[in-house]
């Protein structure tokens, strides 16, 4: 299989993960937000598919700008726009490379993170997706010589740890920041989806 289409089972497995997760996640929101994640990112990654089947794309950075341009016209609220510079930023870092190498694929990951934190302003220990995504980062560097699919299940397996040590945090960022310290003993949503998002992507790709 080559690497568009590996990328498109990524992308499919995800859109699976958050229709499979859109009720925990919308839990998650209900208890430190307004109860919208789950909803918003299953509508995003539905909106995603429908756009790369109406439009197939030719290459990883291509499927990967698709995503984002349906991220960020569909998902709304604060998420929308973080993912869909996530995935805008890894379609950058892939353009030109047909056929990705484990270091291509860590340094995609590495512009994700970065965007979300120019965009964001979070840094780890804020209570937002940054900490699932920055552990996730340092995993996928840390296993780049494994090959794609290892260095994916390491960024994940990084990723669940990240987005479980949120739940005792206070929310610096985001609307959970105006709960203060009730915020604290629940994980924050948007952690908990980049989890899974990376979880799926690992799989597809250990199973392509
Ligand atoms: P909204 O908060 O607008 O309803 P969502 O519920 O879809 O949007 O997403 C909430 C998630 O967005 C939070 O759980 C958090 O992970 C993430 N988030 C919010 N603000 C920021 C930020 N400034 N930087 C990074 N992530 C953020
Ligand atoms: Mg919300």
């Amino acid at each position: 299989m080559g690497a568009t289409e590996k990328t498109l089972e990524a992308v499919r497995a995800m859109a699976a993960a958050m229709e499979e997760r859109r009720v925990e996640l919308t839990q998650l929101d209900a208890a430190i937000g307004d109860g919208d994640h789950g909803t918003n990112m299953h509508r995003g990654f539905r909106a995603a598919l429908e756009r790369l089947q109406a439009s197939p794309p030719g290459t990883p950075s291509e499927v990967l700008k698709a995503v984002s341009m349906a991220l960020v016209s569909r998902v709304g609220g604060a998420a929308g726009p973080l993912y869909g510079t996530a995935f805008l930023r890894a379609s950058s870092a892939l353009s030109g490379r047909e056929e990705p190498s484990a270091a291509d694929v860590a340094a995609a990951l590495e512009a994700a993170l970065a965007g979300v934190k120019q965009r964001g302003r979070a840094e780890v220990g804020d209570k937002t997706m940054v900490d699932a995504l920055e552990p996730a980062v340092r995993a996928a560097r840390q296993a780049e010589g494994k090959g794609v699919a290892a260095m994916l299940r390491a960024a994940a397996e990084a990723a669940g740890e990240g987005a479980e040590a949120t739940v005792p945090l206070t929310a610096r960022k985001g609307r959970a920041s105006y709960l203060g310290a009730r915020a604290a003993g629940h994980k924050d949503p948007g952690a908990a989806s980049t989890a899974y998002l990376l979880a799926a992507a690992a799989r597809a790709v250990e199973g392509s």
